[in-house]
């Protein structure tokens, strides 16, 4: 599969059972399907694993906005996540495929765990007021 954003290919890399997606020798962008990004931010260490690129790297090919589905070959629009709505991403509507720069799925594991923790710091209050 040819990366979407540089001359590289992007190779197939698997993760416990579950977690098969593919990631370019190049940028170490990653593109997956919503349901391996379920499971992504749910296993342990799999951003360390499978998110191996360097941030500035990824922020160098983050300026490229316009890229094509590897796997449609059509134009993916830039979409934002539901929960973390400054965490930017390429999506493709018609097979929901994800692209990530490096850098960016860590950043998004990082920040679902630190909301885990909010919400249970937010769930303690009511009993510290009483
Ligand atoms: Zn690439
Ligand atoms: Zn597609």
């Amino acid at each position: 599969m040819q990366c979407p954003k540089c001359p590289g290919t992007m190779e197939t890399k698997t993760y416990g059972r579950k977690i098969t997606l593919h990631r370019c020798n190049e940028c170490s962008g990653l593109y997956c399907k919503p349901d391996v990004l379920t499971e992504m931010k749910r296993e342990w260490m799999s951003e360390i694993v499978l998110d191996t690129g360097s941030k500035k790297v990824g922020q160098k090919y983050d300026v490229i906005g316009d890229i094509n589905c590897p796997e449609c070959g059509i134009p993916m629009d830039k979409t934002f996540d539901r929960h973390q709505t400054h965490i930017w991403f390429e999506s493709c509507s018609q097979c929901e495929g994800m692209y990530f720069d490096a850098g960016e799925f860590s950043d998004l594991k990082r920040d679902t765990f630190l909301d885990r923790v909010r919400d249970l710091v937010r769930g303690r209050r009511p009993d510290a007021a009483t």
